[in-house]
């Protein structure tokens, strides 16, 4: 298992080889200790081929894997089925688009239970603007810059996954606050940043709705979406066509989890804080369980 774990380490080469370390280290402390890794990318898993494959050459998915595998999925799962708790019906009767919107950030369409399609792709750049990712970018920019600057791989790389986004645009800082505060004093490219930012999310809502053909539940996540009232209202402004309505009072006030969509809303909104560590540890006792079972037959196999 930790082979191919390695051996997936091109695919997400910040965040495995310290995962690998993290477990290595586990077991030559406890070295009968069971353990259960849970992918940030499992729940995507069930976008069909028509949202996950790239408009490439289709050797390069067979040869590389190259397609898109999304992230957030413990997050998204989490509080999608949190929402669906709240509205009171099945999970997998719900047409339900979640905006995990943090540092980094991404938006989910999960249609009866399942991810249909998500906006971070093979590596977590793809999709929204983010604190220092600039997203959704037309490619031949990059191979652009890469040609008048004269810069390598790598340095392209760290443009866009760290010099880009809010902090890129805004030039004030990475994070939210401050972005807010300093188009507050009259900062026109704060603005600039946040006018992108929500304009950019809107365009995924929408595309979303429309690949789903509907949409019953909006809900939002991540230090973003759990905190900022503006981000949601300048969203949300773009859906009353189709009688989305909020209640501004509630999207003032919440704290905590809740919908903040008005009684008569055609689509509920909702604020839930994400909680990836009861995903993990739910699927961590799925796992001890099954092994237990599996362990017990092994047993009386022997018997
Ligand atoms: P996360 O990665 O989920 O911890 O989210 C971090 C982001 O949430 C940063 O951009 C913060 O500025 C932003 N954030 C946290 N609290 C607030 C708030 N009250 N209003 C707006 N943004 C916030």
């Amino acid at each position: 298992m930790l082979a191919e774990l390695e051996s997936l380490t091109p695919l997400a080469p910040l965040h495995n080889p310290a995962n690998i370390a993290g477990i290595r280290l586990a077991r030559s402390v406890w070295p009968d200790l069971p353990q259960i890794g849970v992918f940030d990318t499992a729940f995507h898993q069930t976008m069909p081929p028509k949202a996950f494959m790239y408009a490439l050459p289709y050797d390069l998915y067979e040869r590389l894997g190259i397609r898109k595998y999304g992230f957030h999925g413990t997050s998204h799962s989490y509080v999608a089925k949190r929402a669906a708790d709240f509205v009171g019906k099945p999970f997998d009767s719900l047409k339900i688009i979640t905006c995990h919107l943090g540092n980094g950030a991404s938006i989910a369409a999960i249609k009866h239970g399942k991810s249909v399609d998500t906006s971070m792709g093979l590596t977590p750049v793809e999709g929204m603007i983010m604190g220092t990712r600039s997203g959704d970018l037309d490619l031949g920019v990059l191979t652009y810059i890469i040609d008048k600057e004269g810069i390598g791989v790598q340095a392209a790389n760290t443009l866009i996954n760290k010099h880009s986004g809010i902090l890129g645009i805004s030039g004030v800082s990475s994070d939210m606050r401050e972005v807010l505060r300093a188009s507050e004093e009259g900062n026109e490219r704060a603005q600039l940043a946040l006018n992108m930012y929500h304009y950019r999310i809107i365009k995924y809502i929408g595309s979303y709705i429309a690949a789903m053909d509907g949409v019953d539940t909006i809900v939002f996540t991540g230090g973003i979406g759990e905190n900022s009232a503006i981000t949601r209202s300048e969203v949300c402004k773009n859906f009353t066509y189709m009688g989305l309505e909020l209640d501004l009072q509630k999207n003032e006030s919440i704290r905590g989890e809740g919908f903040i969509s008005t009684n008569k809303s055609k689509v509920q909104v909702m604020v839930i804080p994400t909680n990836e560590e009861a995903v993990i540890a739910e699927e961590t006792m799925k796992v001890v369980e099954a092994n237990k079972v599996f362990v017990m037959n092994q047993k009386l196999k022997q018997l």
